[in-house]
Formats: C-alpha cells, sequence, structure tokens
C-alpha cells in the first residue's frame, strides 16, 4: 500500500493504518535519535510539524485521533530530505530540486489533497465531539479512564495484538455489556 493510500485514504482505526504508523513511528524515532534531539515534530493536523513533542506515545494519539497534515508523504521532519515516497518517479533529478521547487510541490500535494477530499464532511464534526467527550469519565464515579483514554488503550491493543475489525468490534460490544448502565 502506498504512503499517500494509508495515510489518507483509509480508516484510522484499520490495522493497515496503525501498523503503518509505527513504521512511520519509527522512522521519527530513528530521526530523533540521529540527531541527538530530545523531541520530534508532530505532523498530525493540529500540531502541523509547528509542535515539537517528546513522547512517542503522545504522537501516536495525535496521528490516531487527528490523522496527517495534509500533503505530508514526503517525511521531510523526520529525515527524508529528497525522496518523496507518493511521487517517485524514474528520471527525475531530485538533487537539482531547490528548496524553492520542494515547496512548491508540498503545496501542490496540499492542494490535490484537499481537492480530492479525502476527509469526510462529517470527520470534522465528529472530531469535536471526540474532544468535548475526551475528559468525561468512562462511566460515573470512575477515575481511572477518560472516553478518550480508554479508547486509546484499547487501539493499542488492537495494534499490537493484530486485533481484526470484526473483532475489535465485538470486544467493544462485550466491554460495553460489563461495564456499569450509561457508560460511555
Ligand atoms: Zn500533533
Amino acid at each position: 500500500m502506498d504512503r499517500k493510500t494509508w495515510m489518507y485514504g483509509i480508516k484510522r482505526a484499520s490495522n493497515e493504518y496503525l501498523h503503518n504508523l509505527k513504521e512511520f513511528l519509527k522512522v521519527a524515532e530513528n530521526h530523533r535519535v540521529n540527531k541527538g534531539e530530545c523531541d520530534i515534530w508532530c505532523p498530525c493536523k493540529k500540531c502541523q510539524n509547528c509542535q515539537k513533542l517528546s513522547d512517542l506515545n503522545a504522537i501516536e494519539e495525535h496521528l490516531l485521533i487527528e490523522g496527517f497534515m495534509n500533503g505530508y508523504t514526503r517525511w521531510s521532519q523526520h529525515g527524508e530530505l529528497l525522496i518523496d515516497h507518493s511521487t517517485v518517479d524514474v528520471g527525475s533529478n531530485y538533487d537539482d530540486m531547490d528548496d524553492s521547487q520542494d515547496d512548491v510541490r508540498d503545496n501542490l500535494d496540499e492542494m490535490l489533497d484537499d481537492i480530492e477530499g479525502d476527509v469526510p464532511d462529517n470527520d470534522y464534526e465528529k472530531f469535536q465531539q471526540l474532544i468535548e467527550d475526551s475528559e468525561k469519565p468512562l462511566y460515573d464515579g470512575c477515575t481511572k479512564f477518560t472516553k478518550l483514554s480508554a479508547v486509546l488503550k484499547l487501539f493499542n491493543l488492537k495494534a499490537n495484538n493484530g486485533w481484526s475489525d470484526k473483532s475489535f468490534t465485538e470486544i467493544l460490544e462485550a466491554i460495553n455489556e460489563m461495564l456499569p448502565e450509561g457508560n460511555e
């Protein structure tokens, strides 16, 4: 699956996204170590590579909840300086490409992403709702998990153990039955 497809074209709860996300985190972590830095730029839709985070798990959460910022198929802030994996074509001479051309390419990618409408219209509303819900306790009197932290914990288990979407849904239903009435 090419980078553009998994980063922007599939559900973020899917195993493909979760698996590829781990690969991105590895690249980002390697780059951090190579540069001897403490923090990693977060390329999520909200941070847009303008905010550095020290916690790799926090970046994973951002990329799960918000997804990648548009047009970021060349991971330039995470060590990939010359190769755009989404648009590599044989014969192009990337060595000749200066910064301004690079910017044009990035902007073009962004525009194309916008036109293609990779984000469904109701995604933003869903996201708003998620933020509003994120601080709610999982159920009345629960102090250990908020709705969001519970969801993230489950997503991580899903990713680490390769649960199928079907088994994930069934587990969520089972947990729902076990929790007190009116849980989130
Ligand atoms: Zn972020």
